[in-house]
């Protein structure tokens, strides 16, 4: 939440803020996001309009995630703009027309929704530790990016990997 008392009505003026925050909860996406209570630093340019107030500005945060083809913890950051404008109350036009429409609540604005939309925007939807990381391998979940060359001698279909110790049919010592 972000007072705007100081700005005023007046159209034209316009105020910079520049201040750290810490992330609210579930910013980001399940696999990257960056982790609660985590320094969010916000440069924001305030400016009074006939309207309301136009809110532009960046964020920067770091991410945690995790690689989705090796599960490998990824670490990363975000750098985020955005632009918007909050209603004062009495410029709304209805309340069930403007429902996207951000409005201002006793000279607060609150920028969580469109911080929270411009993260997720700003993200892959499949963070990956490397471009070309080669995931795990099929058969015995082996990092392929730390032992790219390993191989299984006899590649045993999971279906008979049970039978696999019985010995069917053949002499023994033979
Ligand atoms: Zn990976
Ligand atoms: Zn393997």
């Amino acid at each position: 939440m972000l007072d705007t008392r100081e700005l005023g009505r007046r159209p034209g003026s316009q105020r910079e803020v520049s201040r750290t925050v810490p992330a609210p909860a579930d910013l980001g996406i399940e696999v990257l996001h960056v982790p609660e209570g985590a320094p969010v630093e916000l440069d924001l340019r305030l400016e009074a309009v006939m309207e309301g107030v136009l809110v532009t500005g960046s964020a920067r945060a770091g991410l945690e995630g995790e690689c989705v083809r090796c599960l490998e913890p990824i670490s990363d950051d975000v750098e985020v703009t955005f632009q918007e404008l909050f209603l004062y109350p009495d410029h709304r036009i209805s309340d069930e027309e403007d429902d996207d429409v951000s409005t201002l609540e006793d000279d607060l604005l609150d920028l969580e929704p469109l911080l929270r939309d411009a993260v997720v925007l700003a993200l892959p939807f499949q963070p990956v530790c490397e471009d070309d990381c080669p995931g795990l391998c099929p058969d015995c979940g082996a990092r392929l990016a730390d032992d790219p060359d390993h191989t299984h001698d006899a590649a045993i279909d999971p279906r008979w990997a049970g039978l696999a110790g019985l010995d069917l049919g053949s002499a023994p010592g033979e």
